[in-house]
């Protein structure tokens, strides 16, 4: 704040004072809120655009704070990872999606369920374990589970994290890598990370008018190609995504367009909407 005029400093520093205060607030709260149970899953489908049908769906954490209403996991995740507690929030979900996932099986509706891992995950030593054992609790088959991972695991120990991964899939589960395509370059590793899908950024998806964006878009798909990984688009929002992404060859695709994140009773009404 040097160099600023008094009211100036004493705006931003009011400012920063409520999101501390926010913050600490949230944190402290957040110790609470798994044994409070204020957590839910909410899903958001997949959708395969050539076949005209429903490929999985994502599982995505939503915290009810009692006073502050939803809070966003764009916010709490990175407090939740800063503390530790996403090692057990992460597992209570990835519980909670399995089960679900079972229960749609049980239903008649065979369709796999992706869980969102936090790099923390992978500094825990157990993590195959943690897996397995929610498997084998909830009696899941492991190829209707998939794991997203992000980009920026390639900045912590490479080896280790690959190990981790190899050890995750011989499990039998499918792994694909969030978010690709933003900060952190993996475009080299991909060869040596063991995954199985490649999900675009939903700032491509919003940037298909610029030639440049499809030609990065374009290219990515072709290495996944020759790689022999699977591409999924985030963020499809209208009728021109879906046609510049088909264009380019991606034909699975995530987003408002198709579905927003529901809970589990909002499933059965979305499903009579769009499977025929
Ligand atoms: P993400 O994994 O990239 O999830 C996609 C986010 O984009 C979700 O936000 C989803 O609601 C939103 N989204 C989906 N379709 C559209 C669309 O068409 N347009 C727009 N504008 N947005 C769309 P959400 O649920 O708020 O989650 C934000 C991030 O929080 C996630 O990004 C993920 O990184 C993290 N997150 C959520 N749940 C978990 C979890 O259980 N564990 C971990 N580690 N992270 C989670
Ligand atoms: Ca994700
Ligand atoms: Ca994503
Ligand atoms: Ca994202």
């Amino acid at each position: 704040a040097k160099g600023l005029g008094k009211n100036q400093f004493c705006f931003y520093s009011d400012e920063m004072g409520l999101q501390l205060v926010r913050k600490m607030e949230l944190e402290k709260d957040l110790q609470l809120a798994l044994e409070n149970k204020q957590f839910f899953v909410v899903y958001q489908p997949k959708w395969n655009v050539k076949t005209s049908s429903l490929v999985g769906f994502e599982a995505l954490i939503r915290w009810e704070h009692p006073r502050l209403g939803l809070v966003s996991p764009g916010e709490f995740i990175q407090i939740a990872e800063g503390t530790g507690l996403i090692v057990p929030m992460t597992r209570w979900a990835l519980e909670e999606a399995c089960c679900q996932c079972k229960r749609w099986q049980l239903q008649g509706l065979e369709q796999p369920v992706s869980v969102n891992l936090s790099v923390r995950l992978f500094q825990t030593d157990s993590l195959q374990e943690i897996v397995r054992n929610v498997l084998d609790k909830v009696g899941l088959e492991p190829h209707l589970l998939e794991l997203e991972i992000t980009e920026s695991m390639v900045l912590y120990d490479i080896n280790d994290i690959i190990r981790q991964l190899q050890s995750l899939r011989e499990l039998g589960v499918r792994v694909s890598m969030d978010d690709f395509g933003t900060g952190y370059s993996s475009i080299g590793l991909l060869d040596r990370i063991p995954i199985d899908t490649l999900k675009l950024d939903r700032l491509f998806t919003n940037d298909l008018e610029s030639p440049s964006k499809r030609a990065i878009i374009n290219a990515i798909i072709m290495m996944a190609d020759h790689l022999q990984l699977d591409v999924i688009a985030e963020g499809v929002e209208t009728r021109e995504h879906i046609e510049f992404l088909t264009q380019l060859g991606c034909h699975v695709m995530q987003g408002y367009y198709y579905g927003k994140p529901m809970r589990d009773d909002e499933i059965g009404e979305w499903l009579k909407k769009h499977e025929h």
